[in-house]
């Protein structure tokens, strides 16, 4: 018998929940995303204090020094829920680090194009010439996932460690258990050391 834990997701969750829609005559989840729904662990801050507060900082860091090579960046901009398996999730800090460093301080390489699995567009960071594709879909008006990547892999964080939080459709929050290779980080003062190192 398959017993569920935070540490050992179940594989047949999703399909569950699947099944479960399927029952209520739905194929798909509510359009509500609800940002304010935490995971385990809790945040270190909110979306609206990490961009008044926690972004602006990295952003000063960033103007002396890329965080390209950087194992805790590439983990955090690089998040993709479709690595478990799980419906539409994306992280606060993903969004943040990608839509404010790769999409307004990197150059474009050429337009965005639509692929079978949404838009891309690769970006050049100028402090070091990497080369970064760019992913983003829109699953509903309030769903919206992007995420980055280095085109020659560079080796990435084991854990990522996150100062945000997810942002998923209402009623999924069962699925981050899935996810077990990002964690909230310890402190807001260890997030930025660590990004920026
Ligand atoms: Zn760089």
């Amino acid at each position: 018998m398959w017993f569920w834990s935070k540490k050992t997701p179940a594989p047949d969750l999703v399909a569950d929940l699947r099944t479960a829609w399927a029952a209520d005559g739905r194929n798909e989840p509510s359009p509500a995303a609800d940002p304010a729904l935490a995971p385990p662990g809790g945040p270190l801050v909110d979306g609206k204090t990490y961009y008044e507060t926690v972004l602006p900082e990295l952003l000063r860091r960033w103007e002396t020094r890329c965080f390209c090579a950087n194992p805790q960046f590439l983990k955090l901009a690089s998040f993709d829920f479709r690595d478990y398996g799980i419906s539409p999730t994306t992280l606060v800090d993903t969004e943040a680090l990608v839509s404010q460093i790769v999409l307004k301080r990197f150059a474009a390489q050429g337009p965005w194009t639509k692929q079978s699995d949404g838009g891309h567009r690769h970006f050049c960071c100028p402090h070091c010439g990497r080369d970064f594709d760019v992913w983003s879909e829109e699953y509903s008006i309030a769903m919206s996932v992007i995420s980055a990547k280095p085109i020659e892999p560079i080796v990435r964080a084991d854990i990522g460690r996150y100062a945000t939080s997810y942002r998923y459709f209402a009623g999924l929050e069962r699925e981050i258990a899935f996810v077990t290779d990002y964690r909230p980080a310890d402190s807001v003062q260890k997030y930025l050391d660590d990004l920026s190192a």
